[in-house]
């Protein structure tokens, strides 16, 4: 079973809804994206595993080459908003716009045409669904910014790839991969839960949704392997999310990466898919 590696390329400063770090400030704050994304390009490569690059539009218009180098790599590109902004607070107009703007920023830096997409803070859930309509209307084939959990998603929420319809037609959801642990589903495949877990855990989770019949989609952001990231005052909740245990991350990846089977999202989509027809 081929399971999905995604990466949200952003700055350590994308972080929605804090005061201190809206769009004005980001050209006056240091940039991290360059240096912590050609870490991660440089342990894929050795790992032998292209994934998917949900880029920021913004983060594409500031540095064209960090993009030219992820294509040239051999991954595949896809679309993580403008402005990161979340979803849910935009109206369907501006978040058309800021998707328009996002893929003319991408195409503009050399990627093919974009149709994955992946919303900041798994910013799709019921109060923002009419977004899946707005994405296939621009073109988008597969979204995977819809979490099975309960702070920023829904636990009944599906748990592998799915096929959702909207008023425009069909698109591909590929959620990421989550764990029973203490009495609740928890995030496995990104973030905290990801950071905090052995590799062995993570690869014996990724184990078992292969063997009910689903693929496992893991997602790293290139500030997680920061030696020395900065920081900045956060809400608790999101100082959790942002700051625990990053120390030792990059050689726990390297041990979760040696250790499966990862390629990009489409194709972990397309193949999970097919299996589902003729089942
Ligand atoms: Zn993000």
């Amino acid at each position: 079973m081929l399971n999905a590696l995604t990466v949200d390329v952003e700055e350590w400063f994308h972080i929605c809804g804090v005061p201190a770090l809206e769009p004005e400030t980001w050209l006056r704050l240091p940039s991290r994206v360059e240096r912590t994304t050609r870490l991660l390009l440089d342990d894929l490569d050795a790992a032998g595993i292209t994934g998917t690059f949900f880029i920021v539009g913004w983060v594409a218009e500031q540095y064209p080459e960090l993009v030219a180098a992820i294509l040239a790599a051999g991954h595949e590109v896809g679309s993580h908003s403008f402005w990161h902004r979340r979803v849910y607070e935009l109206d369907r107009t501006t978040f058309a716009a800021d998707l328009t703007e996002s893929v003319r920023a991408l195409e503009a830096a050399g990627a093919p045409a974009i149709a994955v997409f992946r919303a900041p803070e798994w910013s799709i859930n019921r109060r923002s669904d009419w977004a899946l309509e707005v994405l296939v209307r621009q073109g988008f084939t597969v979204d995977a910014s819809i979490a099975p959990v309960r702070i920023v998603g829904s636990v009944s929420s599906p748990r592998g790839p799915h096929v959702r319809e909207t008023p425009a037609g069909p698109i591909v959801e590929m959620p990421p991969l989550v764990a029973d642990r203490f009495g609740q589903a928890m995030p496995m495949g990104w973030g905290w839960g990801l950071r905090m877990s052995a590799p062995s855990r993570v690869l014996k989770e990724i184990e078992r949704a292969n063997q009910s019949g689903r693929p496992a989609v893991l997602t790293i952001h290139p500030w997680e392997l920061d030696p020395d990231p900065p920081r900045v005052a956060l809400p608790p909740g999101l100082r959790f999310a942002h700051y625990f245990r990053l120390n030792g991350f990059r050689g726990r990846l390297r041990a979760i990466l040696r250790g499966g089977s990862f390629g990009p999202l489409r194709e972990s989509a397309s193949a999970s898919l097919a299996r589902q027809r003729s089942s």
